[in-house]
């Protein structure tokens, strides 16, 4: 496998695809927005003008996309365009249904594809430490296990299409409903006056320990350094975690899910996400309490 078709070059792909490139592979690009593909000719990533362009001739397309109204249109586009037979991944974060339609859709035309959505944001990206949650075949997914290490530290197959999205979902649901949380402990503990170094100290290693305290503590000079130490800046955007709730809270009434805490944390976070601070880190949630 040599050629690799990468459409998608925003805040993830463009850091995404350098690592394919880096490591010898032949990698073309696409994005609507042309001069992001500017950017990318100093790590020897070919342009390509259209989806039908970057279609030929492909072991391998990879889509990094807003939505899955954008991921359905492109990838019917890219079937509708191959010369041969790549592998598909999509590491976009969509909604599951979309994710097992493609599926079908894809291997109706003897095409393979994987549903891989990411966790670990825009730095991971950077530094190849993603985390990709791998939905499809597990044939498919060994063979493209080489990919995944370029571009990340860990990849888990979840199980037949959709798998990955739907874990994706699950698990920011989880993050969300935790760090808000966190964000009601803190502001209470200020009310009692609490010295919050000693609450981290004891919470962080007592029964109420959970990645967003231990990892992520939005109060400034408290816990490891986090976006609380630096504004806020994210890390992971308030809009990008209420667009993951949305999806989640659609699948939740698909699948009869009751998902109470997840309702509210999608209402408190489409808050804010339409708000002054949209852009900031989700953990300023705790602002918003
Ligand atoms: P982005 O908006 O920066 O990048 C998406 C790119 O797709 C844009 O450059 C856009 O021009 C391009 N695009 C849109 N329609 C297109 C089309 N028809 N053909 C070709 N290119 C097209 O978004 P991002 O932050 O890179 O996120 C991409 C995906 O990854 C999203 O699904 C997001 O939810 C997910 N994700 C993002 C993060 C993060 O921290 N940014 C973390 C985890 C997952």
């Amino acid at each position: 496998m040599k050629e690799i078709g990468f459409i998608g070059l925003g805040n993830m792909g463009s850091k995404m695809s350098v690592h394919l490139a880096k490591a010898g592979y032949n990698v073309s690009g696409f994005d609507i927005d042309y001069k992001l593909m500017d950017n990318l000719n100093a790590f020897n990533i070919k342009k390509e003008n259209s989806i039908s362009e970057i279609s030929k001739n492909k072991d391998l397309i990879i889509t990094m996309l807003p939505n899955g109204k954008i991921v359905n249109e492109v990838i019917r586009e890219i079937l509708a365009n191959i010369s041969n037979s790549p592998t598909l991944i999509d590491c976009s974060t969509i909604d599951v249904n979309t994710s097992k339609n493609l599926y079908e859709f894809a291997l109706s035309n003897e095409i393979s594809l994987l549903d891989a959505p990411v966790s670990g944001g825009t730095i991971g990206a950077l530094n190849g430490t993603l985390t990709f949650m791998v939905g499809g075949d597990k044939y498919t997914f060994d063979k493209m296990l080489p990919i995944f290490d370029l571009m990340g530290s860990k990849s888990v197959f979840c199980g037949t299409a959709g798998s990955g999205q739907a874990t994706k979902l699950c698990n920011n649901m989880l993050l969300a409903i935790t760090m808000i949380g966190v964000g009601e402990t803190f502001n209470m503990a200020k009310n009692f006056n609490l010295d919050l170094n000693i609450l981290y100290d004891v919470v962080s290693t007592a029964t109420g320990s959970c990645w967003s305290v231990n990892n992520y503590c939005p109060i400034e000079n408290v816990g490891p350094t986090s976006p609380a130490d630096n504004n806020f800046l994210p890390g992971f955007s308030a809009k990008l975690m209420s667009k993951d709730l949305k999806l989640a809270v659609n699948a939740a009434s698909q699948t009869n899910s009751n998902i109470a805490f997840g309702k509210k944390a999608e209402e408190m976070f489409t808050k804010m996400a339409e708000g002054i601070n949209g852009e900031k880190d989700f953990s300023a949630i705790i602002k918003e309490i």
